[in-house]
């Protein structure tokens, strides 16, 4: 097997560069050029001797992603599709902003929660994707952009439960965030979970980004209707390890919570939700269902919606309604399935 360089950090591979009988540093050396300056093969690596880039194939691999396709939005947003090596196809969400780019990655191709609202979840697990497969999607992304500086959020926020698989999903938080690697603020790095309570709680003393919190629900009943997940670790169990992650001075915890039609939008579910959340750095991101062929709901009324802000600002909670971005691409938040375009009908 061939060593997977992108997935590896600054120590391994410079341990990998002395067991080639190399200098340690090269490890150093290549890592700026694989995070860097996003080098896509050995022959690039122009301050290598040159038998070196010739031999360096043989013995370690640089995964790359086949670019499929970019659809572009109406609104702007930008949806690339990435195909695997073993013909899997992942996708990531490029979100243009006022002042800098967003960038929603995948974490496995497909995923195997089942919310019921979601049409990943609708398409079951393929696999998880490798800690190379997750930062190359970045990586990818940021060499096609006109301002790649922009580029300075990333949203774990694509296909796939992160928390499902945690080890590759760490290893490229890691290597998005340091120094030696594409150096992203980890402030400005954002994963979202459906709520693993054990992995979670591991998360918390593994590294700093950003914590999302899928709520969708503030009673069990409605919440395990919607995301089978919450069987297994229910509201209480959930919101323990919330109370207990470690917040760094004025961070905060973002619950997202879609707002469907007669399901979880009535008054009390917003008293429900304030009440729930006491006593937590918390703010709420309230999300229009995006509604997609088959699901069997709506997104709740924009007079609900307002009302439901409304109760939580009352409460002292930041609540902000996202607006959807993408939709007529389906890149919108639940609306990416890895199924080639046009087999989704809506999808034009
Ligand atoms: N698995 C993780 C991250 C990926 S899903 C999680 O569940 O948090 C990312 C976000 O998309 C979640 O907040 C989820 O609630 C939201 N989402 C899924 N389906 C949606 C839909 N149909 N409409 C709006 N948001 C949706
Ligand atoms: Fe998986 Fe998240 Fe979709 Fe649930 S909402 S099925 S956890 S991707």
């Amino acid at each position: 097997m061939k060593t997977d360089l992108k997935a590896l950090d600054l120590s391994e591979t410079e341990r990998w560069a002395i067991a080639q009988g190399l200098e340690p540093f090269r490890g150093r050396q290549i890592r700026r050029w694989l995070f860097g300056k996003m080098a896509r093969s050995f022959e690039e690596m122009t301050d290598l001797p040159k038998s070196l880039r010739s031999t360096l194939p043989e013995k370690a691999s640089i995964t790359c992603l086949e670019t499929v396709k970019i659809l572009e939005s109406r609104d702007g947003t930008r949806k690339h599709l990435f195909m695997s090596e073993d013909n899997l196809l992942i996708e990531s969400v490029l979100i243009p902003e006022k002042d800098h780019d967003t960038l929603c990655i995948s974490s496995q191709a497909g995923c195997a929660m089942g919310c019921r609202f979601c049409l990943t979840g609708k398409q079951g697990l393929a696999r998880n994707l490798r800690a190379s497969e997750i930062i190359e999607q970045v990586i990818q992304v940021k060499r096609g952009l006109r301002e790649p500086q922009r580029l300075t959020n990333i949203v774990f926020m694509g296909m796939g439960e992160p928390l499902a698989n945690y080890n590759a999903v760490l290893r490229a938080i890691n290597n998005l965030i340091r120094s030696d690697g594409m150096n992203f603020s980890h402030r400005k790095v954002t994963l979202s979970t459906c709520g693993l309570v054990p992995q979670l709680r591991t998360l918390g003393k593994d590294t700093t980004v950003n914590l999302a919190v899928s709520l969708n629900a503030a009673d069990d009943s409605t919440r395990s209707y919607l995301m089978p997940i919450n069987n297994k670790y229910p509201l209480k169990t959930l919101m323990a390890a919330c109370r207990e992650f470690p917040l760094p001075n004025r961070r905060m915890i973002t619950f997202e919570y879609i707002l469907i039609n007669g399901i979880n939008d009535r008054d009390e579910d917003a008293i429900g939700l304030a009440r729930l959340l006491s006593g937590l750095r918390a703010k709420v991101n309230l999300i229009p269902l995006n509604p997609y062929p088959g699901t069997g709901m709506e997104p709740a009324t924009m007079e609900k919606i307002l009302r439901f802000q409304e109760i939580l600002l009352d409460n002292h909670y930041t609540a902000i309604v996202r607006k959807s971005k993408g939709r007529d691409i389906m890149a919108a938040c639940g609306q990416l399935s890895g199924l080639r375009e046009g087999s989704i009908g809506a999808a034009a």
